[in-house]
């Protein structure tokens, strides 16, 4: 199946994706009866604060924990919602509140649709909407693929198999398949393999030796036993399909890379002929899947992890047919299962989301189904979306603010001590290169093709799916398409396309807390501004840094210069590994953040900050203010930190933060907030802290 890699870096892992389902509590806790609101209706919430005195809890000295002290208050008050697995003050809100007025115009689409369009989500939001039909089709809607799967005659006719279930737009595992850009000529779209496979979130889940994650494996076989025996299996059939589920997950964990491995792109470029992918692995006949997916001719290809498909190949020779169509029976049913009626979405709830998850209820049905069908035909919902909720006065600000931000980020650069003035120049030039998109696609995609059928939704979300793979797939061999966006319009989050070199802020990131009109610099700075700040360093964070301005992979720093760079990432790295993510308690040692996982995240964090307030400090003298002026008893400078902390307030369950240090690129909000600010010496100085308090080190790390 298509996949996107890492070429896109967000600004914060969106909450509801694989990813972001984590263990938390082990098996032995009590399983209450899971029950879906399909019933209630949303209400308008009203506009985050972009700067909350009340959110603070200035009992705390700023110099000694500057993220209790900004968003203390709103912690307390704030507690998880029982739908949630983490809670935070700026993205969790705003991003209710954009799938609210989503909701209006859904529900209004589906009862009275006015435009071809309006027919088209309006029925796809109606099809997930529609319980009842849900219920009664039970497991009707997998039964084809089942049956093909069970008509499988050898193992040698699985790439046959993968091709008719992803031609429907089936889920199956095994691997990734699409079309990405080449990492050494970003002009080229190329075919690309990569590891896959798996359906918990992450390697170590399989191969971790530890008590925690036995449980969780125990847990993950319970589960999968339930699942076969709802779809019909006597218990003894469940049990032994799961083993060997379990078996073949666990030696595709077993091949897979390595998240921080994947940081590096040397270690992720690998082409081969189609002739030697072949020779690699002999047991799959590629060419068979290759003539078969719709994908056009093609000689070479990217393989990502060549060692996941050198294991995956020994697999297939030591498999019985058996183990397979198990593999296959389960890689469907646990791909469609939260689509599926109640006793296999509560199943699936209970497993991924409340034991995985920590997550007490399902969403409520309107929100369930909102983000379904924005994420199956986002940009037909969100052309709609945009003209109600995107004022163009919003984009001319934001061009202003990039601006401010790429001089700041120049200005920074050219002063660099560390740095020869060859690499600085062939820096400024990648920095001259990145491109600005904001708010939404100019061209919209079209949607025509995808057939969408009320009562249908199964079929209506594999429809979306076989769009778009065949979307992807389209793409091989043509020129890239620059205004492509990789995220919807009502998107709260941003990213850094590493091979566009651009950078994307969705029309749904901006507005209060991030943005808004109606308040000082300082506070904007402090928060759209360091958000722009952020996804500007990753083009020359850990990863970033290694490509060129076209976005390709290309040396450009002289060898002292990647030297002294590595020293100062390295330092950010160490540093990092210090902070606390969860605490000790009983048997369980206490969590901490991943300093080499997080690197490119830390950097643009502390990069954003400071180029940030430099160009808030442009722009106070432009209006000949200076950083000390007063508005509402807090200085400018004072105003910038807390604007930006309190983007970052949050609140997590310890299960969640313990887990998500082993997936999440991106610190927990603490440490978004505390590390930048100890790393910058003009927040000690705001604050007027003495040198040495926890803010205000006397050593710190600084890449940019
Ligand atoms: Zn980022």
């Amino acid at each position: 199946m298509h996949s996107l890699r890492i070429l896109l870096v967000v600004l914060i892992l969106a909450a509801g994706t694989a990813l972001a389902q984590t263990p938390a509590a082990p098996a032995a806790t009590q399983q209450p009866p899971i029950s879906q609101d399909v019933t209630s209706k949303p209400t308008p919430l009203p506009v985050t604060k972009s700067f909350d005195v009340s959110a603070m809890d200035t009992s705390v000295d700023p110099c000694v924990d500057f993220y209790q002290y900004a968003c203390g208050n709103w912690m307390k008050n704030n507690p998880i919602p029982s739908d949630q697995t983490r809670w935070t003050r700026s993205f969790s809100q705003v991003q209710l509140r954009n799938q609210y007025l989503l909701w209006k115009e859904l529900e209004s689409a589906a009862s009275t649709p006015k435009t071809p369009l309006e027919k088209q989500y309006g029925a796809f939001y109606a099809s997930c909407m529609d319980t009842a039909t849900i219920e009664k089709l039970g497991l009707e809607p997998i039964r084809g693929s089942w049956r093909q799967i069970a008509a499988l005659k050898s193992v040698r006719g699985i790439p046959a198999l993968l091709s008719w279930l992803e031609n429907r737009g089936t889920p199956d595992g095994f691997f990734e398949f699409g079309v990405s850009q080449d990492e050494k000529d970003s002009s080229r779209q190329i075919a690309e393999a990569d590891q896959g496979g798996l359906s918990l979130p992450d390697r170590d889940y399989y191969i971790v030796d530890s008590p925690h994650f036995a449980e969780i494996r125990a847990a993950y076989l319970e589960h999968m036993k339930k699942m076969f025996t709802l779809a019909g299996d006597t218990p003894e059939q469940a049990a032994k399909e799961a083993a060997w589920v379990m078996e073949i997950e666990t030696a595709m964990a077993k091949a897979s890379m390595a998240r921080v491995d994947r940081r590096d792109p040397e270690k992720i470029y690998h082409i081969y002929t189609v002739d030697d992918f072949q020779k690699l692995t002999p047991e799959f006949d590629w060419k068979m899947y290759f003539s078969t997916i719709g994908i056009g001719p093609f000689d070479t290809l990217n393989v990502v992890a060549p060692d996941f498909f050198k294991g995956l190949n020994v697999l297939l020779a030591g498999e019985p047919l058996g183990a397979w169509k198990s593999y296959l029976r389960w890689q469907v049913l646990h791909g469609e299962a939260s689509s599926l009626s109640s006793a296999f979405f509560d199943e699936d709830f209970r497993f991924f989301s409340q034991i995985l998850g920590g997550q007490k209820v399902p969403q409520p049905r309107w929100r369930q189904c909102t983000r379904a069908t924005d994420g199956a035909l986002g940009e037909a919902v969100g052309q709609d979306w945009v003209k109600e909720n995107f004022p163009p006065a919003a984009k001319a600000s934001m061009d202003k603010l990039v601006a401010a931000l790429e001089k700041a980020l120049a200005d920074d650069m050219r002063q660099l001590p560390w740095m020869s003035d060859e690499t600085k120049k062939a820096a400024e030039e990648k920095l001259a290169m990145i491109r600005n998109k904001i708010g939404y696609p100019e061209k919209w995609r079209d949607y025509s093709s995808v057939k969408v059928r009320r009562g249908r939704f199964v079929e209506n979300e594999q429809q979306a799916a076989l769009y778009e793979r065949n979307y992807n797939f389209a793409k091989l061999g043509k020129p890239v398409d620059e205004k492509e966006w990789g995220m919807t319009p009502p998107t709260v989050n941003a990213y850094y396309n590493v091979a566009f070199n651009d950078i994307n802020f969705p029309a749904g990131i901006l507005q209060p807390p991030f943005f808004d009109f109606t308040i000082d610099p300082a506070v904007n700075f402090g928060g759209i501004g360091v958000v722009i700040g952020h996804e500007m360093t990753h083009g020359f964070d850990d990863h970033g840094s290694h490509f060129d301005g076209q976005g390709n992979l290309r040396e450009w720093w002289t060898p002292a210069d990647r030297k002294a760079f590595t020293a100062r990432t390295d330092c950010e790295a160490d540093e990092y590994n210090g902070f606390q993510a969860a605490p000790a308690h009983g048997d369980t040692p206490a969590a901490y953040v991943n300093g080499r996982l997080t690197l490119g995240e830390n950097t643009a964090d502390n990069g954003g900050l400071r180029i940030a307030w430099q160009a808030l400090l442009d722009a106070l003298a432009e209006e000949h203010k200076s950083i000390d002026g007063k508005i509402d008893g807090f200085t400018e400078a004072q105003r910038y930190f807390i604007g930006f902390a309190q983007v970052w307030c949050e609140n997590r369950s310890e299960a969640i933060a313990r887990q998500l240090v082993l997936i999440d690129p991106h610190s927990p909000g603490r440490w978004r907030v505390n590390g930048a600010v100890q790393n910058f010496d003009q927040f000690g100085k705001a604050f007027g802290c003495t040198k040495g308090q926890p803010m205000f080190p006397v050593n710190s790390c600084r890449v940019w």
